[in-house]
């Protein structure tokens, strides 16, 4: 019988530019899976919660928040 559990682990692609991020506050609010957070002021991410859905990249005003792999990413909407 074939596991199906590696096709259920979903990898986190989201990476942090700390030299462009403001530690505004505005990303961990709209993270639908609380895998960001902000203490003392660094912007830290949980891979194990993040499901890769952009949403917060789309919120962050300085492009702080972006994709590892994919260089051309553009957020949709
Ligand atoms: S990509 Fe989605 S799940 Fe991951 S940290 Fe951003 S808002 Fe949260
Ligand atoms: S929205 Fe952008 S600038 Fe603001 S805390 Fe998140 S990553 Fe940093």
């Amino acid at each position: 019988m074939e596991s199906k559990k590696s096709s259920l682990v979903t990898t986190c692609r989201l990476t942090i530019d700390l030299e462009k991020c403001l530690s505004c506050a505005a990303c961990p609010p709209v993270c639908h899976t609380g895998a960001l957070n902000l203490s003392s002021l660094l912007l830290e991410i949980n891979k194990e919660l993040c499901d890769n859905c952009s949403i917060c990249i789309k919120v962050c005003p300085t492009g702080a928040l972006l994709f590892s792999e994919t260089t051309n990413f553009k957020p949709q909407g």
